[in-house]
């Protein structure tokens, strides 16, 4: 079994510095970058 920490897979990667933050946050904490939701993604041009 390879159980991940519920606060690691729900954590969500900032694509600009590479910090985790929880997914209730909209902005990254430490960047202030908009943090992308891996299902909320819309690829619309
Ligand atoms: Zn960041």
């Amino acid at each position: 079994m390879c159980f991940r920490p519920p606060s690691a897979a729900k954590a969500i990667k900032c694509p600009s510095c590479g910090m985790f933050n929880p997914p209730t946050l909209e902005k990254c904490k430490k960047c202030g970058a908009d943090m992308v939701k891996p299902k909320d993604v819309t690829d619309e041009k």
